[in-house]
């Protein structure tokens, strides 16, 4: 599989498309999940065109990898999520449940 330039979340990069952001640094951009399964549902995309979790594992040099973990790190306290808890969830291929083929995670809590 190639990553497809089209996908909705790469066009909400390139600003085509609005969302609701609720962070944004050099290596991620995370907004509001348009259909929240829990009170707090923000996704987490790297700014950089990998398709999954597995493709950004093997394929995404240190820095990225390093900058995007840091990121979600950030997010996690700027949601004041820390003490109260969350859960994190990623999706791979379609057998994996994935829609959109650019990869996020969705960190979720109802706290
Ligand atoms: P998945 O690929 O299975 O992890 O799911 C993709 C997620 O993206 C779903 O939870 C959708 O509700 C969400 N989603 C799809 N389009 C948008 C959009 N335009 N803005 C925000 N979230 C979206």
């Amino acid at each position: 599989m190639i990553y497809d330039n089209e996908n909705i979340f790469a066009k909400i990069l390139r600003s085509e498309i609005p969302c609701n952001k609720v962070f944004e640094n050099n290596f991620v951009l995370s907004f509001n999940d348009i259909s929240p399964k829990a009170k707090i549902h923000v996704l987490v995309i790297p700014k950089t065109p990998h398709i999954d979790i597995a493709d950004f594992l093997e394929n995404a040099d240190k820095e990225t990898q390093t900058g995007f973990w840091s990121s979600v790190n950030e997010i996690i306290d700027l949601l004041g999520l820390r003490k109260k808890g969350f859960q994190i969830k990623t999706h791979k291929g379609k057998d994996g449940g994935q829609e959109v083929f650019h990869f996020h995670i969705h960190l979720m809590s109802n706290s």
